[in-house]
């Protein structure tokens, strides 16, 4: 399916791909011991859902999901916008992220819930009480990763404002996030930190006293969704594998020993590219800046006008492949701000237009954004959430 396109390089969505790894986490969750009630799926739709697109992504997922979880409040408010436009049911928004006291208004003016985790909490009580509003808010615990949050033992103090009467935060959850869940196959960190959470539970609990509704809890990221059932609380936040990718080599190992059959992911993102043109170089050529390549053997190019500037990382050059009429294709010589090489000797056998994968399938191959992030030295969330949000996304019913 590689869909033509007049623009340079552009981004193919698979929507069933995303439905399928929707389905993935209902069916985990009905499975999940950990409470009785209902739990519900939240996804996070920051860091313009993955690199994927915010705006392509979300009429796909918003029927299908609880709760949405963003990082930036302007995020949350396009949605708003988005759901108004449409006539679409409002979802439940939630903030995680840093937020300004204007911010903390706007989204308490547009119902969108909010996270206290850190002191800047304070100064939006006043512009929220001047305005008579109120906000629902989730309180962040510090468990251990040393981000945001408050650590139990100061919750009494620092939130005692929580407790006022006229308080504009209703207290609606709590929550926390993992450090190494992925990072490793035994667990041993992240149930110290569940014991955290729930020593913070405790302590906002009691500074909140029996009027308040009970505390919806969430913990879980996409590798404790997976692998660790007992942190399923209340919700769960699935980021990366929503996308259809296991959060790291650990937590698929992990899966195949904790659970009967390991669930399948299947990745939503392809980027392809047209190629600008083909041309023969003459054994002896030097390819790209530094002059990194040179030609052992008369070579068939193709010049792709995609680059570093739209997210292919130039500590690709030299290292990578891209697919081509299903074949393998090196790069040549270092990535560059709007180009890349390629070696299509053997793989076409004229001058039209050629249309590569840069990731994603083509016939029996296929690059995945873990073989870019291996060549890139990084990992794969880079990858996808550096791809540019300029290119062209295409979803693919
Ligand atoms: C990014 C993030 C998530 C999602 O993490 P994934 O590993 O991508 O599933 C969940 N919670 C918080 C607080 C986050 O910042």
């Amino acid at each position: 399916m590689l869909e033509a396109s007049n623009e340079s390089s552009w981004i193919e969505l698979d929507a069933r791909a995303l439905r399928a790894n929707i389905a993935v986490f209902r069916s985990l969750l009905e499975k999940s011991p950990a409470t009785a009630s209902r739990q519900k799926l939240g996804i996070v739709l920051k860091a313009n859902a993955y690199g994927h697109g915010l705006i392509e992504i979300l009429p796909v997922v918003h029927p299908h999901v609880d709760i949405i979880h963003l990082i930036s409040p302007r995020d949350a408010l396009e949605i708003r916008r988005i759901e108004e436009q449409r006539q679409w049911p409002r979802r439940r928004l939630l903030v995680i992220g840093a937020t300004s006291p204007e911010e903390f208004v706007q989204l308490a003016e547009e119902g969108v819930e909010v996270t206290l985790g850190d002191d800047n909490a304070l100064s939006a009580v006043a512009a929220l009480k001047a305005r008579g509003l109120k906000a629902n808010a989730h309180i962040h615990i510090e468990t251990g990763l040393s981000r945001e949050g408050f650590f139990p033992h100061e919750i009494a103090k620092k939130l005692s404002f929580l407790a006022e009467s006229d308080c504009p935060f209703l207290v609606k959850g709590a929550l926390s996030h993992f450090a190494n869940t992925e990072d490793v196959t035994e667990q041993q960190y992240a149930n110290q930190q569940l014991s955290e959470f729930q020593k913070g539970v405790d302590a906002l609990s009691v500074l909140l006293g029996t009027e308040n509704p009970p505390l919806e809890r969430h913990i879980a990221a996409s590798a404790a969704a997976l692998i660790l059932p007992e942190a399923h609380c209340d919700f769960v936040r699935v980021g990366i594998s929503l996308y259809g990718f296991w959060p790291s080599g650990e937590t698929k190992l992990s899966a195949r020993i904790v659970m009967a059959q390991s669930p399948k992911l299947l990745p939503v993102l392809s980027w392809r590219c047209r190629s600008q043109f083909i041309k023969m170089l003459p054994a002896g050529s030097y390819v790209g800046y530094g002059c990194t390549f040179r030609c052992e053997r008369q070579t068939t190019i193709a010049v792709f006008p995609v680059g570093y500037f739209d997210g292919y990382p130039r500590l690709l050059s030299g290292r990578a492949h891209v697919l081509v009429n299903g074949h393998r294709a090196p790069v040549l010589g270092r990535v560059m701000m709007n180009h890349i090489v390629v070696d299509v000797t053997g793989v076409t056998s004229d001058e039209s237009s050629l249309v590569a994968t840069l990731l994603g399938n083509d016939g029996s191959e296929s690059v995945s954004a873990e073989m870019l992030a291996g060549w890139a030295q990084t990992i794969h969330y880079e990858i996808v959430t550096r791809i540019g949000s300029h290119l062209r996304r295409i979803v693919i019913e």
